[in-house]
C-alpha cells in the first residue's frame, strides 16, 4: 500500500460530495474525492435504445441489487429497499429533478409533536436559505416564482418547463376544489445554462439525460469542482476510515475496484458523503480501539432514525387526452393543501400531492405505476392500449415519515460486497401514523380524480406487504445539539471523532413532505463553507461568485 496525502478527503462523489468539493476547491483547498463509480457519459444513458422504458428494470435500475455492477454494493432489505446510483453525481444521475426546499416548520417537528424519535433540527430554515439560493444557481433550476406555500427566495430561476395537457386538467380540478397548487420547481434547465443544453422535453429523465439538461450533482457541481482543481478518483471504494492513536480521523483505506489493489490516502479532514445507507455503513465498518462499535457510535446512534417518504401511488385514467408522454416527470403540478399537521386527521405531519406523467407506451401497456390495469395479451390488446394511451396521469401522495430508532441501517452478518465488506442491512417498519397519512392522501386523490371526471382510478394497496419506494433514505447519521442523541454537531462534525464529518442525506433530522435533494445540496454548501473557514482556506482566484 502506498500512502499519499491531501488536505480534505471526500468519500463519495454524489450530490453532497460534489457540492463539498466544488466549494472547497473554489477556496483553494486541495480536495480529493473518492468515488466507487465512474463518471457517467452521455452514451451510457439508455434513452435512445428501442426498449428505453425498461432500462430502469435492468442495468439502469434504481435498485443496486438488480444492477449488481462492480461499483454497487448489495443491500439486505428487511422492509425497505433503498434505491441509489453509484457514480459521480450519485443518485441524482437518474432522479426526477423535483427540487423542493424544506420549510421553516419542517425544522421544528420535535417541538410541534415530538412523536417517536422526532426532534428539532439544530439549524433553522434561515440558516440554510442562503445556501439553497447558491445551490439553485449552481445547479440550474427552472420554476415559477411566487408559490405561497414557501417563503420568498432571492435566487433567480429559469422559466418553468413547458407542461403537457394533464397539467391543465389537474389545475382546473384543484381550482374547483379550492386547493393550493403550483408547478414544481425542477432541477432541469428549461434554457441553455452554464454551457449545458436546455431541456428538449423528451421525458423519462429518471433514466438519465444525455443532453445534460437534468441538473445532476455531476453537472451542477462535480464538473466545475474538477475544473477548479478537485481530484476525483473514480472506481475507488473506501473500505475504512483511519484514525490515529488519539482517535482522530487521519485518512482512509480504499480499493481500486478494477484491479483489487489496496491504497491509503492521508488527510487531516475526512468528509463522509456516501448517502443515507453508505455513510452509516462506513462508520460501522471503521472500528478502532477507541471506537469498538464504529466511529460516531459511542451512543449507539449510527444508522438509527432511518426515515424516508411514504409514497402511495394512484393511476388516473381520463376520457380526455392527457399527453402523458410529453415532457419530464418533474414538470409536474403539486398541491400542498395538506402539508401541515392537522390533528383532526388522526396523524401528525402532512403530505404533498404530486400529479405527474412522463410514461411511454410500454409502461402504459403494463398498467401504469400500480400495474392494475394492464392491457391484456391477445386480440383485445390494441383496443385496450388505444383507450389507455394518452388518457393517463398518476398521482404520488408523498408523506412525511417519522424518524424512528428501530428503523435503521446495521451491518449484515452474511452478505458482502465485491471487496469483501459487510453489506448494509436495512430494517424498516411503517408507523401507523404514516399509514394514516397515506390513506388520507389517497382519499384526497380520489376527490381530485372525481373532480376531473376520471373514468377510473387504480390505487396502490397499503396492506402489510406495503413498503415505501426507496428514493429517499434519510436520517441515519442525524445532526443535533446533543451528543447522546445524534451523530454529528450542527456543522456535521462527528461528535466522538475529531477530523471526521458526515454531510449527506443521512444528516437529516426530519424529512418534510418534499423531495430532499435541494436540502442535501444546501447543507453540503453550508458545511463546506464552514470547513473552509476553519481551515483558513482563501478564495480561489478562479472561483465564481456562487462559491463564495
Ligand atoms: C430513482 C431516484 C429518484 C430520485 N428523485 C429525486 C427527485 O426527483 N428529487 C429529489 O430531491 N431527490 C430525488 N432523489 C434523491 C436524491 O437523488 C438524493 O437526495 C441525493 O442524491 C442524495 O445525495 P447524497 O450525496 O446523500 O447521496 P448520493 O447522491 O447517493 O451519493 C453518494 C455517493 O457515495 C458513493 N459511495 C458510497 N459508498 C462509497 C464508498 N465506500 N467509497 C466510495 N464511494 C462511495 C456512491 O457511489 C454515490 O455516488 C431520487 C433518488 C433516486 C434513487
Amino acid at each position: 500500500m502506498s500512502a499519499e496525502a491531501t488536505d480534505v478527503i471526500v468519500v463519495g462523489g454524489g450530490l453532497s460530495g460534489s457540492a463539498i468539493a466544488y466549494t472547497l476547491a473554489g477556496k483553494g483547498a486541495k480536495v480529493t474525492v473518492l468515488e466507487q463509480g465512474p463518471w457517467v457519459e452521455s452514451e451510457d444513458i439508455p434513452i435512445d435504445q428501442p426498449d428505453w422504458e425498461f432500462a430502469i428494470t435492468r442495468e439502469w435500475s434504481f435498485d443496486p441489487n438488480v444492477r449488481d455492477l462492480p461499483q454497487d454494493y448489495p443491500v439486505v432489505n428487511d422492509g425497505y429497499t433503498p434505491w441509489m446510483f453509484n457514480a459521480v453525481g450519485g443518485s441524482t444521475n437518474h432522479y426526477g429533478g423535483f427540487w423542493h426546499r424544506l420549510k421553516p416548520v419542517d425544522f421544528r417537528k420535535g417541538t410541534e409533536h415530538g412523536l417517536e424519535g422526532t426532534r428539532d433540527w439544530p439549524i433553522s430554515y434561515e440558516d440554510l436559505a442562503p445556501y439553497y439560493d447558491r445551490a439553485d444557481e449552481a445547479m440550474g433550476i427552472s420554476g415559477l416564482p411566487g408559490d405561497p406555500a414557501y417563503p420568498a427566495r432571492s435566487s433567480t430561476r429559469l422559466p418553468p418547463l413547458r407542461h403537457a395537457r394533464y397539467y391543465d386538467l389537474t389545475a382546473g380540478a384543484l381550482d374547483r376544489l379550492g386547493w393550493h397548487w403550483w408547478p414544481a420547481d425542477n432541477a432541469i434547465i428549461s434554457e441553455d445554462y452554464n454551457g449545458r443544453q436546455g431541456c428538449n422535453l423528451c421525458g423519462y429523465c429518471d433514466a438519465g439525460c444525455p443532453r445534460h439538461a437534468l441538473s445532476t450533482g455531476a453537472h451542477g457541481f462535480a464538473t466545475e469542482a474538477a475544473r477548479r482543481g478537485a481530484e476525483f478518483i473514480t472506481g475507488a471504494r473506501v473500505t475504512r476510515i483511519k484514525t490515529d492513536a488519539q482517535g482522530r480521523a487521519d485518512g482512509v483505506e480504499y480499493v481500486d475496484i478494477a484491479d483489487g489493489s489496496g491504497h491509503e490516502l492521508e488527510a487531516p479532514v475526512v468528509v463522509l458523503a456516501a448517502n443515507g445507507v453508505g455513510s452509516p455503513r462506513m462508520l460501522l465498518l471503521s472500528t478502532d480501539s477507541a471506537h469498538p462499535d464504529g466511529l460516531g457510535n459511542s451512543h449507539d446512534q449510527v444508522g438509527r432514525y432511518l426515515h424516508t417518504h411514504g409514497y402511495a401511488l394512484a393511476d388516473i385514467w381520463l376520457e380526455e387526452s392527457t399527453q402523458h408522454f410529453k415532457g419530464p416527470l418533474g414538470a409536474a403540478i403539486y398541491s400542498q393543501e395538506f402539508y401541515d399537521t392537522d390533528p383532526d386527521r388522526g396523524a401528525v405531519n402532512g403530505i404533498t400531492l404530486t400529479f405527474c406523467a412522463s410514461f411511454g407506451p410500454g409502461l402504459i401497456s403494463l398498467g401504469g405505476i400500480t400495474g392494475q390495469s394492464a392491457a391484456p395479451w391477445g386480440a383485445a390488446h390494441h383496443e385496450a392500449f388505444e383507450n389507455a394511451f394518452d388518457h393517463y396521469l398518476f398521482c404520488a401522495v408523498q408523506a412525511e415519515d417519522l424518524p424512528r430508532p428501530h428503523n435503521r441501517v446495521t451491518l449484515d452478518t452474511e452478505r458482502r460486497d465485491g471487496s469483501g465488506l459487510a453489506a448494509p442491512h436495512v430494517t424498516y417498519r411503517l408507523h401507523e401514523n404514516d399509514r394514516r397519512l397515506l390513506e388520507f392522501g389517497l382519499d384526497r386523490v380520489r376527490e381530485v380524480a372525481g373532480e376531473m371526471g376520471a373514468r377510473q382510478i387504480d390505487v396502490q394497496t397499503l396492506d402489510d406487504a406495503y413498503s415505501p419506494p426507496g428514493w429517499h433514505p434519510m436520517g441515519t447519521c442525524r445532526m443535533g445539539e446533543d451528543p447522546e442523541r445524534s451523530v454529528t454537531d450542527p456543522w456535521h462534525r462527528v461528535w466522538d471523532t475529531p477530523g471526521l464529518l458526515v454531510c449527506d442525506m443521512s444528516s437529516f433530522v426530519t424529512g418534510g413532505a418534499g423531495n430532499p435533494a435541494a436540502s442535501v445540496a444546501a447543507m453540503a454548501l453550508r458545511c463546506a463553507d464552514k470547513l473552509a473557514a476553519d481551515m483558513g482556506a482563501g478564495e480561489h482566484p478562479e472561483a465564481s461568485p456562487v462559491a463564495a
